[in-house]
């Protein structure tokens, strides 16, 4: 009874050859669930055994970009892989995910029509089941459950400001507990979600380092992310047993992965990741 955490992408927007986009993967109770669906997921999907048409569903904590550009991958993927008929896609996002995903099918609406035309036993192009979570009901409220498997995931809006609206994820399987923040700075809704939980993924940046970059465009980037202290702060308030440190901005240079951590352990005593891609993080 345990939920399993792969960090498919720990990227930001800026392109990593060592770092995928955004999107975690995570396992409980027989499902598998993605959040976000940054650059390269379809390839980290592969590498984690976990194919598109696999997927109990896509979460998508907000709609920046680096955190959805290949989401269009998977529609494909999962519909062309799916034998006989592939089943309908689920994502679950906040508001605006509709308008994302009907713009992504317009994209492939020549490929669609070229697929149907070309394979006989292809009868209609792919499905995509969206639900949109209100900020109402995202406070605290259920968004997908299996009660046979024990498996539920909660919702909370968070503060990622200008960026609204936001969601951050909270995953519960056989008394278990699993966070996905997302991007964002530390506030009510992500310490609800954080509460207790036995591992706490979020996106960080180093406040230090990208200070001393002199370019406007990336010193706006500190007032909307939890630096690693913030990140640090939220697990100790919140009784976290792992704090996962992923997305992290700038990337940590080669050898360098202890003085995140050492950032985040001045408020945390707790087990810290300092995450790559494809680490696996089981509670
Ligand atoms: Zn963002
Ligand atoms: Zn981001």
């Amino acid at each position: 009874m345990t939920i399993e955490i792969t960090l498919l992408g720990t990227g930001s927007p800026l392109p990593d050859p060592e770092r995928a986009g955004p999107s975690t993967l995570v396992r409980a109770g027989g499902h598998t669930f993605l959040f976000d669906a940054g650059r390269g997921v379809g390839l980290r999907l592969a590498a984690a055994a976990a194919p598109a048409g696999a997927l109990s569903a896509v979460l998508l904590t907000h709609l920046h970009s680096d955190h959805i550009t290949d989401l269009n991958d998977l529609v494909t993927g999962r519909w062309i892989t799916g034998f006989p008929v592939a089943r309908a896609l689920p994502v679950i996002g906040p508001v605006g995910t509709r308008g994302v995903v009907d713009a992504i099918l317009a994209m492939l609406a020549p490929d669609i029509s070229y697929r149907l035309a070309h394979h006989d036993d292809l009868t209609a192009g792919p499905e995509v089941e969206v639900s949109e979570v209100e900020a109402s009901e995202a406070a605290g409220g259920v968004v997908w459950e299996d009660e046979v498997a024990d498996v539920r995931i909660l919702a909370e809006p968070t503060d990622h400001r200008p960026v609204e609206p936001t969601l951050g994820y909270r995953i519960e399987h056989g008394g278990r507990a699993v966070v996905i923040g997302g991007d964002g700075v530390p506030c009510d809704g992500l310490d609800r979600l954080c509460a207790g939980a036995d591992a706490y993924v979020q996106t960080v940046l180093r406040d230090d380092l990208v200070s001393a970059v002199p370019l406007q465009r990336f010193l706006d980037t500190i007032d909307y992310h939890s630096t690693v202290r913030q990140a640090g702060e939220t697990a100790a308030r919140a009784g976290v047993g792992t704090l996962v440190l992923t997305h992290q901005v700038p990337a940590p240079a080669p050898g360098t992965e202890d003085e995140w951590i050492a950032l985040a352990a001045e408020a945390f005593d707790g087990t810290i990741v300092c995450g790559r891609d494809l680490v696996v993080v089981e509670v």
